[in-house]
Formats: C-alpha cells, sequence, structure tokens
C-alpha cells in the first residue's frame, strides 16, 4: 500500500544537498607486504654469501631478474620464465625467496610478500643483495607503527 503524505501543510524540502557518495580510499591494488611468517625456520644459516644478481638459472640459464633460494641458495628462473623457482617450491618445499630483480622477498607458503626491512631474519639478507646489486648499503627506513604509504624513493637518476 502506498503511503499516503499524513496531513503535512507545508511541502517537505527535497534537496537532499549532500550526497553521500563516500569515497573511501582504500587502495586495494596495493598488496602490503607481510611482517610476519611461520616458515622461516628452513632459512640457510649463512645468507652472507649469497650468489650476486645476474646470476643465470641454475637450470635454463636464464639471465636476469631471477629469484635466490634463501634456503639453499639456489637461483632459479621466475614464473613469467620458465617458473623454475615455482618448481623448486613445489619440489623441496623451499618456501622463501628473493627476487633479484627488486629485492622483494615471496613467501610461497604465505603467497605473500615478506616486508624484509621489519623481518629480523631476513634483514641482513636484503642488505647483502642490496650491496651486491647496488654497491651500497641499503636506505633502511625507520620502523615505525604507522606505516607511511610515500613510495618516493626511487631514484629516478640511476640509469
Ligand atoms: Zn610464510
Ligand atoms: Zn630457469
Ligand atoms: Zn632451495
Amino acid at each position: 500500500m502506498a503511503q499516503h503524505g499524513s496531513s503535512s501543510s507545508s511541502l517537505p524540502m527535497i534537496g537532499e544537498g549532500d550526497d553521500e557518495l563516500f569515497l573511501d580510499g582504500s587502495e586495494s591494488g596495493w598488496v602490503e607486504a607481510r611482517t610476519h611468517c611461520d616458515h622461516l625456520d628452513s632459512l640457510s644459516s649463512d645468507l652472507i654469501h649469497i650468489p650476486p644478481p645476474g646470476t643465470p638459472c641454475n637450470r635454463c640459464q636464464h639471465p636476469d631478474e631471477n629469484w635466490l633460494c634463501l634456503c639453499c641458495k639456489d637461483v632459479l628462473c621466475s614464473r613469467f620464465v620458465n617458473r623454475h623457482m615455482l618448481e623448486h617450491y613445489q619440489q623441496q618445499h623451499h618456501n622463501v625467496a628473493l627476487s633479484y630483480s627488486d629485492l622483494s622477498v615471496w613467501c610461497f607458503s604465505c603467497d605473500a610478500y615478506l616486508d624484509a626491512q621489519v623481518i629480523q631474519a631476513l634483514r641482513p639478507v636484503y642488505e647483502t643483495a642490496y650491496i651486491l646489486k647496488f654497491g651500497n648499503a641499503p636506505p633502511f627506513r625507520t620502523i615505525e607503527h604507522q606505516q607511511s604509504v610515500d613510495k618516493e624513493t626511487d631514484a629516478s637518476s640511476g640509469k
């Protein structure tokens, strides 16, 4: 049943002035790196001596953008090449690998990136890889509770 307007003497204002379009600023595209991972037990005990970036894939000799297995220090190509790192995880169950293309650390079991600057166990190898790649120590950001999202640190004068 349609409701009849009850005994209103004046017309109600139709001006619904403020549209409540709620634009929340969540950037769903940005995947946050995890700051905790339960799969770090099998990390190599010597992550100071690692193969340099540019080491070819151990299996197919793909020359660059490979991954370093942080468990056995094998260098293997990415899932976008011949998936040898992924195969290695499936066969050896080595979970954690570091990318020589951008020095990100991936945990296959978490299926997520790990924050190598926050997770203590990863920090040394991240630093070592950074030095091998760039020739100087990484500018570690100060670790705060609230993470600032500005990513303006890429030096564009590199190449
Ligand atoms: Zn994990
Ligand atoms: Zn390969
Ligand atoms: Zn391995």
